[in-house]
C-alpha cells in the first residue's frame, strides 16, 4: 500500500477529502469501519444504525438517556439524511479567517442543491404550511440535495434511498476511486501512532484478520463527531471529546379524526425565522413506523398504526455543547435548562400549528429528546487549528467534530464546504512540501 494521505472514515468529511485529493493526483487510502449495505427497509437499517434493539431504539444512548442517531457504513450518516442542504455558520467561519464562499458555491453545484419543488410537497406538508401561515409563520421550501426526477416520495429517506435520488458520500467515493483512491472496508481504526510530535501511522483491526499497523505520513480523521474523538483520546490527545452537541430535536404529533395521507418526503419545508432569535427551527416530519412503535408508551403504541392520519413537526434546536464522548465510546449529553426552554417553546408553537391544521387536541404528543448531528468534539480553537491540524504534525481532522459551535441546522453542506477548503490547503501547503521529500511508503505490518 502506498499513499500520500490516509483518510479515516468514508462519510461526508472523509469522502469529500478523498475525492478532492485524488482528483488532484494524490494517492489516497480510505479506511472505513463499516461495509456496504442494502438500503430502504427498517430491517436492513438495523444493520447499519449504531444502536441496538436492546435499547429499544436504533440509536446509541447517552448516560442521561438522550438518543444519538448515526450510522456505521460506507458513506457514513450521509446515507440516511433527509437531503437537507443548507449553509451553516458561514459568517462565524469568516470571522475566524475561514472564507467558505467559493466552497459553498461549489458544494451546492456538485450536490445539486435546490428548493423542494411544489409537485413533491405532499398533503401533510401543504396542510402544515397552510396552518403555519394562518397562525403567522413564514414557511420556506427546504433546499435539498435530491434528484427530484428520481424521488418516489416514499418517505423512507432515513432508511437509505433505494432509488439513488439523494446525494450521498458514496457518489464522492466513486469519483475518488475512479481517480485512483483505495478503500479498505470493515477496518476499524483504533489509534494514531505518533512520536516526536509527528504522525507515523495507524493501529487498525479487522474482525476477519485481527490487528495490524499501517504506516502513514499524513492522516485525516473523518470518523464523525463521535468516532473521531474516540480515536484522538485513545491516541493521547486528551483535549478531544468534550463540547459535544447534537442539534437536539423533538417531534410533536397530532392525529386527524379521519382521512388518509400518502407517504411523502420529510422536512420538505422549514420555518427558520426563530433560529437567530430563539435558537430553533420547525419542519414537517413523520417518524418511521418502527421508531414510533418502539418509543411510544405501551398503552399508546396503537398510534404507530395511524401514521396515515398523523401530522408532525420537528423542533430542532441549537443545543448547549456540554456533552462528552469518552475514550471507551460511552456518551454523556445532558439536556440543559436552556435546551429544555427552546424545545418547549418549539413544542408550544408546533401544537398551535397542529391544532390549526385540525388534529384532535386529545391526540397531541411529543417524542423523547434525540439528536442526529454529533459535532464539536475536536473543535477549531480547542483541538485543531484553522488548518484543521492537531497538536501532532500532519494529523488532521475534517468532519463534524471540528465545528467550533453548535449549529442547530443540518450540517452536511457545511462539512462538504469545510472539507473542500481543507483539502485545497492540504494540497497547496502541506503535500507539496512532502512531495519534495523522500517518498514515504506506507506498509501493513502484522
Ligand atoms: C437520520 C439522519 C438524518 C439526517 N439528515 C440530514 C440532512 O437532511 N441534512 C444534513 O445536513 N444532515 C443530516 N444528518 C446529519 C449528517 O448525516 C451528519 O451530520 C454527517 O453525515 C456527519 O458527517 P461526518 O463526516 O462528520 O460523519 P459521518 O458521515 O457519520 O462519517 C463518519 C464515518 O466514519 C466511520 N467510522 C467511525 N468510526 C470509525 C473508526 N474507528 N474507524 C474507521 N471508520 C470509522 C463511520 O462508519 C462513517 O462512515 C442526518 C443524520 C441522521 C442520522
Amino acid at each position: 500500500m502506498e499513499s500520500d494521505v490516509v483518510v479515516v472514515g468514508s462519510g461526508v468529511g472523509g469522502a469529500t477529502v478523498a475525492r478532492e485529493l485524488s482528483i488532484r493526483g494524490y494517492k489516497v487510502t480510505i479506511i472505513e469501519k463499516g461495509g456496504y449495505h442494502k438500503l430502504g427497509t427498517a430491517r436492513r437499517a438495523l444493520n447499519f444504525y449504531s444502536g441496538s434493539l436492546w435499547n429499544f431504539c436504533p440509536g446509541e444512548l447517552s448516560k442521561e438517556g438522550t438518543e444519538v442517531l448515526r450510522t456505521i457504513m460506507v458513506g457514513g450518516s450521509s446515507m440516511v439524511t433527509l437531503g437537507n442542504g443548507v449553509r451553516a455558520f458561514q459568517t462565524g467561519f469568516k470571522a475566524m479567517g475561514i472564507d467558505l464562499d467559493k466552497e459553498f458555491d461549489e458544494a451546492e453545484a456538485e450536490l445539486g442543491v435546490a428548493p423542494l419543488p411544489e409537485r413533491l410537497m405532499g398533503e401533510r406538508t401543504r396542510r402544515l404550511r397552510e396552518a403555519s401561515e394562518e397562525v403567522g409563520y413564514k414557511v420556506k421550501p427546504m433546499p435539498k440535495f435530491v434528484d427530484f426526477d428520481r424521488c418516489r416520495s416514499c418517505g423512507l429517506c432515513v432508511l437509505g434511498c433505494r432509488y439513488g435520488a439523494k446525494w450521498t458520500s458514496q457518489k464522492f467515493l466513486s469519483e475518488a476511486r475512479r481517480a485512483g483512491a483505495k478503500i479498505l472496508t470493515e477496518t476499524s481504526v483504533d489509534e494514531v501512532i505518533h512520536s516526536g510530535g509527528e504522525v507515523k501511522g495507524l493501529k487498525v483491526h479487522k474482525e476477519s484478520s485481527g490487528a495490524s499497523e499501517i504506516n502513514a505520513g499524513n492522516v485525516v480523521l473523518a470518523a464523525g463527531g463521535i468516532g473521531t474523538p474516540i480515536i484522538l483520546q485513545k491516541s493521547g490527545l486528551e483535549n478531544a471529546g468534550s463540547n459535544l452537541f447534537l442539534d437536539l430535536f423533538v417531534n410533536t404529533y397530532g392525529i386527524l379524526n379521519d382521512g388518509h395521507m400518502e407517504e411523502e418526503m420529510g422536512m420538505a419545508t422549514v420555518i427558520d425565522e426563530l433560529h437567530e432569535s430563539q435558537g430553533f427551527i420547525l419542519s414537517p416530519i413523520l417518524d418511521m413506523f418502527l421508531d414510533m412503535f418502539l418509543y411510544l408508551p405501551l398503552l399508546k403504541k396503537l398510534r404507530a398504526f395511524r401514521r396515515d392520519r398523523t401530522l408532525g413537526l420537528m423542533t430542532k434546536i441549537v443545543d448547549e455543547d456540554v456533552g462528552k464522548v469518552n475514550p471507551d465510546g460511552t456518551l454523556s449529553k445532558p439536556v440543559t435548562e436552556s435546551d429544555r426552554k427552546k424545545l418547549s417553546r418549539g413544542e408550544e408553537i408546533s401544537k398551535e400549528i397542529l391544532l390549526q391544521a385540525g388534529v384532535n387536541p386529545k391526540s397531541l404528543y411529543t417524542t423523547k429528546v434525540r439528536g442526529a448531528h454529533p459535532g464539536g468534539t475536536a473543535g477549531i480553537g480547542r483541538v485543531v487549528n484553522t488548518d484543521q491540524e492537531t497538536e501532532v504534525d500532519r494529523l488532521f481532522v475534517s468532519d463534524a467534530s471540528i465545528f467550533p459551535k453548535p449549529l442547530g441546522i443540518p450540517p452536511v453542506l457545511t462539512i462538504v464546504a469545510v472539507s473542500k477548503r481543507f483539502s485545497k490547503r492540504l494540497a497547496s501547503e502541506y503535500l507539496k512540501v512532502k512531495k519534495a521529500a523522500p517518498e514515504t511508503k506506507p506498509s501493513i505490518k502484522r
